[in-house]
């Protein structure tokens, strides 16, 4: 049974199909640069050579259309018909508080998306439209929607509520919302099953640290508290987000730079974090090579970077009254020794002992998950690969009961 993974960005449209019987991907790619010049679909069929083909896809249907003559083509096609695919999993952003979990998709899903264009202006509208596209070139595929809210839903009202005035909470649903909850939900799924315990009577916080970072404290396999917030600002300092700040500094950028909202955010959001930091790149490989060559700005960007990762694991040990288990995920979490080293370093106090030997080892990022906490910390440190894309076609697989079918 297959199943078709798709997450829309406003002018890109990712896909992977999956066989949901043994967990493997059949076939993935990316169409880019949807409606401009000269859009590529990228193709990557299992066990066959990558292909590129350039494509006139002025929307997001266009580009679906051609995803599914590509899966179905005959030299470089993974499948005979469209039929045989059974489901669509969608990736979607933000599901405010009306989304607890995937849902199968329906009018009341669309106009939840569509309500919420503003909490996520620029993922929400693609995700509408990627959804859209589907109804209209598979119409008789059963779909389901996946939000990266959704996880953070558990999340108690002392953790998700702003100190503002209250009626503004009321009024325009300013509160904390939290973001990569597939990415948390399923490292946490993953470490249970690799320690084969329960979730009930575990406190674990799992750590997504790639061009957009999170932290998220999780108990009982529910989330309590996660660094993100209204948007995907607050929380550590990112690639080029500046995370949580004092909130005056706003309004005082926007005094002495004359800035606009729109530029103010457009700083914020793309001109800061470790890029801003280090004026020399927004990608951490970059950082350490500028950093081992004496730049002192880039060597800046990582200690702020580790540091605050370290006090959001030192506050979400607080928020759960204790940690059993550290997990490190992402681009950076699975693949960089050093930063998991710079941030565990300050964590003794919890009892966190990592191995040297074994941190270093786990670099490759590719698929590698394992332990590297010492035999004698208190709290076990697990290096677990996310993998999204695998959550939301198990979960398309679950919601429509396609393995009873
Ligand atoms: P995104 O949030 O866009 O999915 P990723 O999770 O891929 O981003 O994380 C990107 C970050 O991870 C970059 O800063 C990059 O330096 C780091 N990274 C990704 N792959 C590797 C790798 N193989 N080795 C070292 N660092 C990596």
């Amino acid at each position: 049974m297959k199943v078709l993974v798709v997450n829309t960005g406003s002018s890109s449209l990712k896909y992977q199909l999956m066989d949901v019987q043994n967990e493997s991907v059949l076939a993935k790619g990316n169409v880019d640069r949807i409606g401009a010049k000269q859009p590529v679909l990228e193709h990557e069929p299992a066990g066959l050579d990558e292909v590129k083909i350039p494509c006139n896809a002025k929307d997001h249907t266009e580009a679906m259309k051609l995803v599914i003559d590509t899966l179905i083509h005959p030299d470089y096609g993974v499948i005979k018909n469209m039929d045989e695919i059974s489901a669509v999993g969608h990736r979607a952003l933000h599901g405010s508080d009306k989304i607890l979990e995937s849902v199968i998709v329906n009018d009341e899903v669309k106009a939840i998306l569509r309500e919420n264009f503003e909490l996520g202006p620029l993922h929400n509208p693609a995700n509408l439209m990627g959804i859209e596209a589907c109804e209209e070139v598979m119409p008789n595929t059963p779909m389901v929607a996946v939000f990266d809210t959704a996880f953070h839903q558990t999340m108690p009202p002392e953790a998700y509520t702003y100190a503002l005035p209250y009626e503004d909470y009321e009024k325009y649903a300013i509160r904390r919302y939290g973001f990569h909850g597939t990415s948390h939900r399923y490292v946490t799924r993953r470490l249970h099953e690799l320690l084969g315990i329960p979730e009930e009577g575990t406190k674990v916080i799992t750590c997504h640290l790639g061009n957009g970072s999170s932290i998220s404290a999780i108990k009982d396999g529910k989330c309590v508290d996660t660094s993100m917030g209204l948007t995907p600002l607050e929380g550590v300092p990112m690639g080029t987000r500046c995370g949580s700040i004092d909130p005056a500094i706003v309004t005082c950028l926007m005094e002495k730079k004359g800035f606009s909202p729109e530029e103010m955010s457009e700083y914020m959001n793309k001109q800061s974090g470790v890029l801003g930091l280090s004026g020399v790149s927004s990608d951490f490989r970059d950082l350490h090579t500028a950093a081992e060559q004496g730049n002192k700005r880039a060597a800046l960007a990582l200690d702020v970077f580790n540091y605050s990762v370290r006090k959001y694991i030192g506050a979400y040990a607080a928020a759960m009254d204790g940690v059993d288990y550290i997990v490190f995920t992402a681009g950076i979490g699975e693949n960089t020794p050093s930063v998991r080293e710079g941030i565990c370093k300050g964590l003794s106090f919890l009892g966190v002992e990592i191995s040297e030997e074994k941190n270093n080892k786990i670099v490759a990022g590719n698929g590698i998950e394992g332990k590297i906490s010492t035999d004698n910390s208190k709290v076990g440190v697990y290096i677990i690969p996310t993998n999204e894309e695998l959550m939301i076609a198990r979960d398309t697989v679950e919601l429509l009961n396609l393995n009873d079918r």
